[in-house]
């Protein structure tokens, strides 16, 4: 249930409003935006009498909600939330490009591979350091080392860096990421999601292979339940019946989830296409779209990376594209 209380209202009355509906085992979430405040009730509000909290003369009106998820609501925030990602925001009308290979595999190449990123306009460096790969036989990450050398290129360029978490234990190794990366496939790993709730970090959380956007929300609530509200959604694409690309990309995402939710919503064309030629297009697609961000696998040597070579384009493609992308941006009205 929201309350929407009115322009004028007293200070007092609403503490007092507050304080009565946390009596009342309720837990309130106050959202002072630029027009108005709204208070967004969580729990069981079954036995609150709608009627007489909306005849009350602070508030202009009392609206039960029928979705499951609350928090990530956007009828509880009506404002954009904008995340900090180490230093860089996100959402708002900001946006960023977080770019990298798809797996950290050497210092050499993260350090090379996060200059010429950012040379090219990103603002954050992607890398796994822990890879969820179909076959136990593939590579599957240089794991805690990983995590070292893409510090290493923190230090190098300054960018603030994302990657991938497949287990709470291994949470220590994580204290100076940015970014905190759920892949598609722990996006129903409730636990894990409830731990990264407890964390003082943003959290990048993709969306499942075959998950809807309801679901991505209730995996974004399991978070925001916990306390960490600073979420960052990502649509890399679906299954569908289509086999010409890796998934298909749901580009209708982009659109629904800025109606559904405040939180930011960013667009991994790689993982979507599972080719590189697609990338650019559907990178300006997503930007015509609304979206707050692009995840791109970029490597300098794609034909021999250890993950991904397939979909990942060089350095110069990816300034190209960033270079375009901004023209999208400046008619769309948001800062790259
Ligand atoms: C990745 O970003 O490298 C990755 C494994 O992505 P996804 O979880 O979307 O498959
Ligand atoms: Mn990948």
């Amino acid at each position: 249930m929201i309350v929407v209380i009115k322009k004028d209202a007293n200070e007092k009355s609403v503490e007092n409003l507050i304080t009565w509906l946390e009596n009342q085992g309720l837990r309130v979430n106050v959202n002072s935006g630029i027009y108005q405040t709204v208070l967004g009730l969580i729990g069981d509000t079954h036995s609150l009498n709608a009627e007489l909290i909306g005849g009350m003369d602070i508030v202009e009106r009392v609206q039960r909600i029928s979705e499951p998820y609350k928090n990530a609501n956007r009828k509880f925030h009506t404002d954009d939330t904008i995340v900090d990602m180490g230093g860089q925001k996100i959402g708002g009308g900001n946006f960023q490009f977080i770019a990298g290979p798809c797996s950290v595999e050497s210092s050499e190449q993260i350090c090379g591979i996060a200059q010429q990123v950012h040379k090219a306009g990103a603002n954050l460096l992607r890398g796994g350091a822990f890879k969820p790969r179909t076959s136990p036989y593939s590579f599957q990450g240089l794991r805690d080392e990983g995590i070292e050398f893409l510090l290493q290129a923190k230090e190098l360029t300054g960018m603030p860096v994302v990657t991938e978490i497949m287990n709470a234990n291994h949470l220590p190794m994580f204290e100076q990421v940015d970014v905190i990366q759920v892949g598609a496939r722990n996006m129903q790993n409730f636990e894990l999601l409830k731990e990264l709730g407890r964390q003082k970090k943003p959290i990048l959380l993709k969306r499942g292979l075959a998950n809807t956007l309801e679901e991505l929300l209730m995996s974004a609530e399991y978070i925001m339940s916990e306390g960490n509200t600073q979420i960052i959604l990502c649509e890399r694409g679906i299954r569908t019946f289509e086999t010409s690309t890796r998934n298909t990309l749901d580009i209708s995402a982009v659109p629904m989830l800025k109606r559904l939710t405040h939180l930011p919503v960013i667009i991994d064309p790689s993982h979507a296409a599972g080719d590189a030629a697609l990338v650019y297009p559907l990178s300006m697609a997503a930007a015509a779209a609304g979206a707050d961000g692009l995840i791109i696998e970029v490597h300098n040597d794609p034909a021999h990376a250890l993950c991904d070579g397939p979909q990942s384009i060089k350095p110069d493609a990816f300034a190209s594209l960033a270079n375009d992308v901004e023209k999208v941006l400046a008619i769309v009205n948001k800062k790259g």
